[in-house]
């Protein structure tokens, strides 16, 4: 399969353009403007060529959650002028090679991570955006249900300071994955809440990342300004993901 395969880009050019139906009821059930609501593709599992299918198509910003992964993909696609985010639990080694490719990381839930991504950027002589990733999830906290990444709420604004007070680093805002099983508006809400606290005391932290491809209209319900999408566009993946 490559990317000149038409069944593949019709596949999803039509994926696209049904994400971004549910995007736009989603809005006008909220009152919302669609142009608030950012769409990242998250590409893992999938071939660097159905990147460049969806560079193709106008997707400007993608995701992926394992640095093995992702930097080879960000190399593969250099050329092709793309925002990459990256999702995943990250450990404090893969801090140098996830600063070297990524423009956004939207999982940093300890001081520890942001410094080192910090100090990784800044001897790369680049910037990076953070956000804090907030675990909404009280089972996976009280460690039941394994850990799945995410800073407890209360916890959450002293990141945000350890973020902002970097040189190489810019706070974007939030970011959370609703609870398996639970309900995700409820959560959704509480991740609203951690947000406003955060903003209030950081005008430009704006950035709440939440909502995937099964939950996207409870998290623009609640103020979601990015959505990180894979199995709508992409369809379903191979059940390795780590
Ligand atoms: C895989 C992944 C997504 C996309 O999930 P889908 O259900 O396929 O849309 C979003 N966020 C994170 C953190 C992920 O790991």
């Amino acid at each position: 399969m490559s990317h000149t395969d038409p069944a593949r880009i019709e596949q999803i050019r039509a994926n696209l353009q049904a994400a971004r139906a549910r995007i736009e009821a989603a809005c006008a059930k909220a009152d919302r403007d669609p142009a608030e609501v950012s769409l990242i593709a998250v590409t893992k599992t999938h071939p660097a060529d159905d990147v460049r299918i969806l560079s193709s198509l106008g997707v400007t910003d993608v995701g992926e959650n394992r640095d093995q992964e992702a930097a080879p993909k960000a190399a593969q696609t250099a050329d092709l002028d793309l925002t990459w985010h990256f999702v995943g639990q990250l450990q404090t080694n893969k801090a140098k090679s996830v600063a070297s490719y990524a423009d956004v990381v939207h999982s940093v839930d300890r001081a520890k991570l942001a410094r080192a991504l910090g100090d990784r950027a800044a001897a790369a002589g680049r910037r990076l955006t953070c956000l804090v990733q907030v675990d909404l999830d009280e089972g996976s906290r009280a460690g039941v249900l394994g850990p799945r990444g995410g800073a407890d709420p209360a916890d959450a604004p002293g990141i945000a300071d350890r973020i902002a007070e970097h040189e190489a680093l810019e706070l974007g805002g939030v970011m959370a994955v609703a609870p398996l099983g639970g309900d995700p508006d409820a959560a959704f809400a509480r991740l609203y809440e951690v947000a406003a606290e955060i903003r209030d005391r950081y005008p430009r932290a704006t950035v709440i990342s939440a909502g995937m491809s099964g939950d996207l209209e409870a998290a623009i319900a609640r103020g979601a300004t990015h959505l990180r999408l894979g199995t709508a566009l992409l369809g379903s993946r191979d059940m390795i993901v780590g």
